[in-house]
């Protein structure tokens, strides 16, 4: 006899696994949610929120809440390797070309308001992960590292690029990751470089190489790295300082004040470029939500979109299909796999931009914004989103 209501343990407690629980209580589930940190993750990077995100969290009632976190620079600053301005596009310009139903928020303020959203309806385990799965056709079993076993109707991996839920029940992971020949780092500062402006987001890109200093006022500021690599192995083993230091050692500017921040800073986030190709994201009863499934990248900005779109579509397919769970997972993967595979072709298309191998890729990625940055245009930009808004 099937239970009610229908059980559904969540494994990550990222973006897509918040939105999952949000839109499953929804859909009238009882979800658990299962996250290895010790407490929550604040802060991040700044991602861009649009599309079928930005629309499920208007459905959802995220959108007020959204809105409060965000945030636009008051201009974005080229630095040329010389460690002066090369040029830069005011804020309200900025905001035009984001377009109006988009918003630039930090990955950790995302994350807190869903978890706003759930915190007292849903329960949450932190410091938890999964350790075995097994599943029959009418349930999954899953041990916990806390020593408790749950049984679902649903099991949801939405434990980012390296899901041991994929792992368990799908494969290893190098059956399905896909390098795109670059490395990421990301941590919150403590101290704003003396070089880079309050409330700008300074970029220095030169061959290969990119560093982005982010203040967002109120003293926080996020260092952002990303650089091509031929070995991401080796950067991975090495870890963020070593690697970090060894690429960004003679940049200048505000590297080295960055990079002695690095060895105390909290929370730093460093790992590789790379996307999953999984062919199928459900076997049996148990699906992958968000970068377990597919990692579109940061190349394609369009990751937390898809985490909380694919999760929105996910619970309107289980309202759809109640009592037939493999086939509510098949329908909402005829949906949405045609837009992630879109948006992963596109990252696959624009990594050469990040941190262009040569100047002259260098000035063909930064015509646009030297364009969007010239008075004129950006008059215009301007007055398109006001007409707009
Ligand atoms: C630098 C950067 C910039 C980006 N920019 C954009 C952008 O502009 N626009 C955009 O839409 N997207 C962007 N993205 C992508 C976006 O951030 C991700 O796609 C999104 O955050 C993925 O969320 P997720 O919940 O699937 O995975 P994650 O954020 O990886 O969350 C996974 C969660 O699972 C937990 N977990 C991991 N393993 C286990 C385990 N074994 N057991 C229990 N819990 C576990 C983790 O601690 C974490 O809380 C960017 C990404 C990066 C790195």
């Amino acid at each position: 006899m099937t239970r009610s209501p229908k059980r559904a343990v969540i494994i990550g407690a990222g973006i897509a696994g918040l939105a999952a629980a949000h839109r499953l209580r929804e859909a009238g589930w009882e979800p658990i949610v299962v996250e290895r940190a010790p407490a929550r993750r604040p802060g991040g990077y700044a991602v861009t929120f649009s599309g079928i995100g930005y629309d499920a969290a208007e459905r959802m009632g995220l959108l007020p809440a959204l809105r409060l976190r965000h945030i636009t620079p008051d201009e974005l600053v080229y630095v040329a390797p010389n460690g002066k301005r090369r040029f830069s596009v005011p804020g309200p310009t900025v905001r035009a070309m984001l377009g109006e139903r988009a918003l630039n928020v930090l990955r950790g303020d995302i994350e807190d308001v869903l978890y706003e959203a759930i915190r007292d309806k849903v329960d949450l385990r932190f410091g938890t992960t999964i350790d075995t799965i097994s599943q029959s056709e009418r349930e999954v079993h899953l041990a916990l590292s806390d020593g408790t076993e749950e049984t679902a109707d649903l099991v949801i991996g939405a434990d980012g690029l390296h899901s041991a839920t994929r792992a368990l029940a799908f494969g290893p992971e190098e059956d399905f990751r896909l390098d795109l020949g670059h490395m990421v780092g990301v941590f919150m500062l403590d101290e704003l470089p003396d070089v880079v402006t309050e409330r700008a987001t300074s970029a220095l890109t030169d061959t290969g190489r990119t560093l982005a200093v982010i203040s967002l006022g109120q003293q926080r500021a996020a260092a952002f790295f990303g650089f091509r690599t031929d070995d991401v192995t080796r950067d991975l083993t090495d870890g963020p300082t070593l690697a970090l230091t060894r690429t960004y050692g003679d940049m200048g500017w505000a590297a080295p004040h960055v990079l002695a921040q690095l060895p105390t800073a909290e929370d730093v986030y460093f790992d590789s470029v790379s996307q999953m190709l999984v062919n199928r994201w459900s076997r049996g009863r148990v699906v992958l939500l968000g970068d377990a499934a597919w990692c579109v990248t940061l190349f394609a900005g369009f990751g937390s979109s898809l985490a909380v779109g694919g999760a929105d579509l996910l619970g309107a397919a289980l309202e759809l299909h109640p009592d037939d769970v493999p086939a509510a997972l098949s329908a909402w993967e005829s949906e949405l796999r045609p837009q992630a595979e879109r948006k992963q072709k596109l990252g696959r298309r624009v990594k050469g931009l990040y941190a262009p191998a040569d100047p002259f890729r260098l000035w063909l990625r930064d015509l646009p914004l030297r364009m969007a940055a010239l008075p004129p245009v950006s008059r215009l930009l301007e007055r398109h989103l006001q007409l707009k808004g």
